[in-house]
């Protein structure tokens, strides 16, 4: 187990890919904080699962996106389970709409959650973090951060704020020890891509995946794993794609 003694915060971890990290972190013998914004029954099942595991896990209720939460749920980890190593920023929504349709509530409630939830926990953590000369913090970005999609702007630019606050984040932590790195996810199925990627809409979309698959949660967290763990001590800064290389490429290629 490469996380012994370790102690985790995973934000949205109730579902989806934040479940799937939880679970992996808690494999490697961390324990987890899993958050969640409003589905507590959601998350006291993950915690039961790691429970299971004969892992240690608490579920706590935060909305990243307000920083008095955040830091409220950065306290309530420190105390309920006795400090605190690895951050990983997973909450995350989308509100897509065509630029012209999406009200300014819409692309602000958007970068709030995955901008300033991620924003908020970071500076929650940094104080202990760097006191400690000790931390890894695990963005969870996506191929939309660096390429463009329609009816994407607001989830695209709050993925690319997140990518920017990652690399400065890791210059400005790097001399503490604190290592701040990103996962840019690809197409992965969740509730949040919701019928996306079923049926007709999903097979094209499948079509311009070069591996011709979409991810399993799991294999995001396999990446945020190791970016949280030893293995990646010399990655700080590092924005690291799996995407079955969909960013990668310029075109299919066919005409
Ligand atoms: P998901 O299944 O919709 O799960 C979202 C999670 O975030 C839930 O646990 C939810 O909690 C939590 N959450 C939402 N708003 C929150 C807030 N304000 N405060 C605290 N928690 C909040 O989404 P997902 O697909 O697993 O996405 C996870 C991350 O991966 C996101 O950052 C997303 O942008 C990124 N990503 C996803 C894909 C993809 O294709 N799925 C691709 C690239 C990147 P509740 O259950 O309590 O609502």
């Amino acid at each position: 187990m490469r996380l012994t003694d370790r102690v985790a915060l995973v934000t949205g971890a109730s579902r989806g890919i934040g479940r799937s990290i939880a679970l992996a972190l808690a494999r490697e013998g961390a324990a987890v904080a899993v958050n969640y914004r409003s589905r507590h029954q959601d998350a006291r099942s993950v915690v039961a699962e790691i429970e299971a595991l004969g892992g240690r896990a608490v579920a706590v209720a935060a909305d990243v996106a307000d920083p008095a939460a955040a830091a409220r749920l950065v306290a309530r980890t420190r105390t309920d389970l006795g400090g605190l190593h690895i951050l990983v920023n997973n909450a995350g929504i989308t509100d897509d709409g065509l630029i012209h349709d999406l009200s300014p509530d819409a692309w602000l409630d958007v970068m709030k959650v995955n901008f300033g939830g991620a924003y908020h926990c970071t500076s929650a953590v940094t104080e202990h973090f760097m006191a400690e000369r000790d931390g890894a913090i695990v963005n969870i970005s996506s191929v939309m951060g660096e390429r463009g999609w329609i009816g994407q702007s607001a989830y695209a630019a709050s993925k690319g704020a997140l990518n920017a606050l990652t690399r400065s984040a890791a210059v400005e932590l790097a001399r503490f020890g604190v290592r701040v790195n990103a996962v840019c996810a690809g197409f992965t199925p969740t509730e949040l891509t919701g019928p996306l990627l079923d049926g007709p809409s999903g097979r094209a979309i499948r079509r311009q995946v070069p591996l011709r698959s979409f991810a399993d949660p799991s294999q995001i967290a396999a990446v945020a794993l190791f970016l949280a763990g030893p293995d990646s001590g010399y990655l700080t800064g590092a924005l690291v794609r799996a995407d079955g290389g969909f960013a990668a490429q310029l075109g299919t290629g066919h005409a």
